[in-house]
């Protein structure tokens, strides 16, 4: 393959030709308002050595490698590259708590392996051959993150990044518009395990979560055969790792049992109960590939958060819980019966809405202020107009905008915040204000 002689000499990779390191590799990829083929000379200017471009036109000179189809080349490079390093790849997906889990798994791991991981959020089908591409041989295990909003990403994903492991966090109410319904969700998720039980391979499973069981037995799997992983949130499950939470106020505290006589206590810097199923993950997989005790914990407590997911943040007026980057059903009750089970002074929510849920955002949005008055909850801002159409007693804004005067006007001062919204309400916005 000539392209995987070029990356081996050139492996930086590179798809922004205002951004490119010397030597790199440029992949001209279109976009739904961009044809990076145009931008392939400045690419070449700007510092990279070879441009990857699939319009016969741009390709003037031995510097551009001409392809059908930039894009796939990209994503087979990746598997290439990913066959012949042969590293360890474990490929996560979900609804909720596919960055969290992925970085706590990383925390675990790094403590006894030298991993590769995904950055940030570059779960797509652009992200997850861009990680692969960074493989090194010296890397022992990847940990991938795979996202999906549409039916058969997955199943895309996958056939990329081949995983040894498979892990699906949970399933819940999300992107509803490119779903369909939960059906879809489950559907698309379950595609992961699909792919892994073809393969022969292991997934790790959450033992209390029957939506995940039946997609693996679905699947082709046998629940308690070796290649199922399990681990549960219940003291009493047949899992050989177990969990219970034994605090929350505000950070996440548990109990871990290895088998019928190991337990020890875990610590995290995590805000929310509902992240307890992330460390178990963690500690499941860490466990697998032989961590002890000392290690996991170790792993476990160095991790805090620093990207806007469940993160405490003490201010000089409030405390703050920020959790702006995104918002769906699931997240959103998680995150407001977290809260309501907090045993804390002055609790405020400011909750944005939530987007991209097509027919069913009128009855979510109305399932969240019921939630909401059910745990009387009765500090609530609320931002958004989804929020704004529903029956609800609270103060309400059509945009975060409207919120920032608001509070000017009246701060908000020893107040413990919770704020939650989807990723295009800009919450984090009013975060200055607090
Ligand atoms: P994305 O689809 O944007 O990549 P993600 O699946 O990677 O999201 P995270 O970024 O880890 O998820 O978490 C986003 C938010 O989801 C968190 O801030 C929290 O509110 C919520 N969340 C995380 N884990 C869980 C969970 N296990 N159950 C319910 N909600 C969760
Ligand atoms: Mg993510």
């Amino acid at each position: 393959m000539q392209l995987y002689q070029t990356y081996l000499q050139h492996p930086i990779i590179c798809t922004d030709s205002r951004v490119c390191p010397s030597g790199s590799l440029f992949f001209a990829l279109k976009g739904d308002n961009f044809d990076a083929n145009a931008f392939a000379l400045s690419a070449l200017k700007n510092g990279c050595s070879y441009a990857v471009v699939d319009e016969a036109e741009y390709a003037i000179d031995e510097r551009f490698i001409l392809v059908e189809n930039v894009l796939e080349s990209l994503q087979e490079l990746a598997t290439y590259h990913r066959r012949q390093l042969g590293t360890k790849v474990i490929g996560i997906t979900g609804t909720n708590g596919k960055t969290t889990t992925k970085e706590l798994i990383a925390a675990v791991l790094k403590e006894k392996y030298n991993i590769l991981f995904t950055q940030g959020n570059l779960n797509n089908h652009i992200g997850v051959p861009l990680t692969l591409l960074q493989l090194k041989p010296e890397h022992e295990i990847a940990v991938i993150e795979m996202g999906a909003n549409h039916p058969e990403e997955i199943k895309a994903l996958a056939e990329i990044a081949e995983p040894d492991y498979g892990i699906i966090t949970n399933v819940g109410m999300a992107h509803l518009e490119g779903f369909g319904s939960f059906e879809g969700v489950k559907k698309t998720k379950r595609e992961l395990y699909e792919y892994i039980y073809k393969a022969g391979k292991a997934i790790f499973i959450n033992k209390n979560n029957e939506h995940l069981l039946k997609m693996a037995v679905d699947s082709g799997f046998v629940v308690n055969n070796e290649n199922v992983i399990s681990y549960s949130l219940d003291k009493n499950s047949s899992s050989r790792i177990k969990a219970v939470v034994t605090d929350c106020s505000p950070f996440l505290e548990m109990k871990c049992f290895i088998g019928k006589n190991d337990s020890f206590d875990i610590s995290t810097k995590l805000i929310g109960a509902y992240n307890a199923e992330n460390v178990l993950a963690a500690v499941t997989i860490g466990e697998y590939f032989g961590l002890n005790k000392e290690e996991l914990t170790a792993g476990l407590e160095k991790y805090n958060p620093q990207n806007n997911r469940s993160q405490l943040t003490i201010t000089e007026n409030n405390k703050l819980i920020i959790d702006t980057y995104n918002a769906n059903p699931t997240s959103m009750k998680a995150a407001i019966l977290n809260f309501a089970q907090m045993n804390v002074e002055g609790k405020t929510l400011i909750l944005g809405d939530m987007l991209e849920l097509g027919e069913q955002s009128s009855a979510e949005h109305q399932g969240i202020i019921d939630l909401l008055k059910q745990n009387k909850l009765a500090d609530v801002l609320l931002v958004g107009n989804n929020f704004r159409s529903t029956n609800n007693p609270y103060t309400c804004f059509d945009e975060v905008t409207e919120l920032i005067n608001y509070i000017k006007n009246k701060p908000i001062c020893n107040k413990y915040v919770l704020i939650k919204g989807s990723r295009g309400i800009k919450l984090e916005k009013v975060v200055p204000l607090l």
